[in-house]
C-alpha cells in the first residue's frame, strides 16, 4: 500500500487539498482531526472532566470509533452514530485541541489510523502523521501558509456562510492554536525530518492540489 502523510497547522487547507488530491489519484483521504473532534464531542456530551484520568479511561473503554467512506466522503461513527455533522463547532475545535494533548487519547486512536493505512492507499492528514502515526510513509509533506493568509481565508469562508468574525480575532485564535499544537509535550506539531515543506501562501487551491499530486506522482 502507498501512504502519504500531510501535516501542518490549522487552517492551511490540509483537509480540502488532501481530499481533492486523493479523489484525483483514487486514494482514500483520512482527516485525523475529525477523530479527535469526535472524541471531544463525546466527552463534552457526557460532561466528564477530561483531566480525570479514571473517568476518561472509562469513557474510552466504552467508546468505539470507526471511519466509513461513502463516495470518497469520510464519516466518523461513535458507537455506531455518525457524528460528522456535529463536530465542526468552535466548542468542539477547542475541545479537540485540549483532549488531543492527553497520551491515552492519542494511543486510543493510533491503531485505527495505522490500520487504515495498512489496508488502503491513503492520504492522511493531521499533526503527527509523518512523525508518529506513519513514520514510514512513502511521501511526507508539511503543508503550511502564513498565519495572516490562513486568517484571511477563514475570514472569507465565514463571510460566505454569513458568519462575521473580526479578522484580528481569527488571527489571534490561529496563533494561539498553532502555539498550543506545537508546544505540547506529546506528538507536537513539527515537520518530519524527511518531509517536504509546501507553503501555500501564494498558491491557489488548484495549484496546491497539483503541487501535492506532483510530489506523490514522483514517488508512485
Ligand atoms: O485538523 P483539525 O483542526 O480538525 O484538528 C482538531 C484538533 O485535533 C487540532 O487542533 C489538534 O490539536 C488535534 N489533532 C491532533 N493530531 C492530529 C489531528 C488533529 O492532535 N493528527
Amino acid at each position: 500500500m502507498f501512504s502519504v502523510a500531510i501535516d501542518g497547522p490549522s487552517g492551511a487547507g490540509k483537509s480540502s487539498i488532501s481530499k481533492a488530491a486523493a479523489n484525483q489519484l483514487g486514494f482514500i483521504h483520512v482527516d485525523t482531526g475529525a477523530l479527535y473532534r469526535a472524541l471531544a464531542f463525546t466527552a463534552l456530551k457526557s460532561n466528564i472532566n477530561i483531566h480525570d484520568e479514571i473517568l476518561l479511561k472509562k469513557l474510552l473503554d466504552s467508546t468505539k470509533v470507526e471511519i466509513s467512506f461513502i463516495d470518497g466522503e469520510q464519516s466518523v461513527l461513535v458507537n455506531g452514530e455518525n457524528v460528522s455533522g456535529k463536530i465542526r463547532s468552535e466548542e468542539v475545535s477547542m475541545g479537540a485541541s485540549n483532549i488531543s494533548k492527553i497520551p491515552i487519547v492519542r494511543e486510543f486512536l493510533l491503531g485505527l489510523q495505522r490500520e487504515l493505512a495498512k489496508k488502503n492507499n491513503v492520504i492522511m492528514d493531521g499533526r503527527d502523521i509523518g512523525t508518529v502515526v506513519l513514520p514510514n510513509a512513502n511521501v511526507k509533506i508539511f503543508l503550511t501558509a502564513s498565519p495572516e493568509k490562513r486568517a484571511e481565508r477563514r475570514y472569507k469562508q465565514l463571510l460566505e456562510k454569513d458568519e462575521k468574525k473580526e479578522y484580528n480575532d481569527i488571527l489571534e485564535d490561529i496563533i494561539k492554536r498553532d502555539y498550543q499544537d506545537s508546544h505540547r509535550e506529546i506528538a507536537p506539531l513539527k515537520p518530519a525530518e524527511d518531509s517536504v515543506l509546501l507553503d501555500t501562501s501564494d498558491l491557489s487551491f488548484d495549484e496546491s492540489v497539483d503541487a501535492i499530486k506532483n510530489l506523490i506522482e514522483e514517488k508512485l
